[in-house]
């Protein structure tokens, strides 16, 4: 299973030279499973994705906020004639998927709704357990305003936990800390510093040191914090990042890969 970073900016997007390291585009991972390709979340960071692939790819949304979702309006695959994308879109309980999409993706917010771009896009209600071919992807609810899933892909006896948009709170971290369990790998939202909590309560985002509590608790291979806050400078995250060295915390990076 092979993980790609295309996005790992919180919040908002933005292009500066001093945020180049870690990258200012939103929201998005691209794993590789065998035939299989998921997009973790649809952010910015979408628009420099490949748009050929061996299966018709699905895109999973975690929750509706526009950093997980502003990439798919310009993403050239749901104009490719006759490619099939299938985008799972977290509804509530009689809720139709492409009208919660139509929301934003019609005018006047946007001029063209996403299934009319060209291409072939279907929608489906975000339910687990998703099965595609040998992937697994289990998942349960995190804590965040209007709600946000974690989520886990397990592939060949790896799995990576993806934990974005997460606030701590006991009931859900103890469901967190189950799910990822040995997880080979954990996007932990790491938007804030421990002394910025108190100030954000109740923004749904969480501190490295949660994620340090959680890499220890789930006994999981390595954590990689995500969701950096637009606010921090290449140079600000590398401090930070240095603080954690050596405890299997690492700061993610638009770009970089892992292969599991
Ligand atoms: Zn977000
Ligand atoms: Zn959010």
């Amino acid at each position: 299973m092979r993980l790609r970073v295309l996005g790992t900016r919180g919040s908002m997007a933005l292009s500066l030279k001093n945020r180049s390291v870690f990258g200012g585009s939103t929201s998005c991972y691209m794993v590789t499973a065998g035939r299989e390709t998921v997009f973790l979340d649809a952010g910015t960071g979408l628009l420099t994705a490949p748009v050929d692939f061996p299966a018709p790819p699905h895109i999973l949304l975690t929750h509706l906020h526009l950093d997980h979702l502003l990439g798919l309006g310009m993403y050239p695959r749901l104009s490719k004639a006759g490619e099939e994308t299938v985008i799972h879109v977290p509804v509530g309980p009689g809720e139709i998927p492409a009208v919660a999409m139509d929301r934003l993706y019609s005018p006047p917010f946007w001029p063209v709704r996403l299934q009319a771009c060209g291409g072939d896009v279907r929608f489906l209600p975000l339910s687990f357990p998703l099965h595609l071919g040998s992937l697994t992807i289990e998942g349960v609810p995190g804590n965040h305003p209007g709600g946000s899933w974690i989520m886990k892909l397990c592939f060949q006896g790896k799995s990576i936990v993806y934990a974005t948009d997460y606030e701590y709170e006991p009931d859900s971290f103890a469901r967190l800390v189950r799910l990822a369990q040995d997880a080979d790998l954990i996007l932990y939202d790491g938007q804030y510093a421990a002394e910025e909590l108190e100030k954000h309560r109740g923004f749904g985002h969480s501190t490295p040191d949660y994620g340090l509590r959680l890499l220890e608790e789930s006994r999981a291979g390595q954590l990689w914090v995500i969701h950096h806050d637009p606010g921090r400078t290449d140079e600000d995250l590398l401090v930070r990042e240095a603080e954690w060295k050596g405890k299997g915390i690492h700061f993610a990076r638009e770009g970089e890969e892992i292969t599991l």
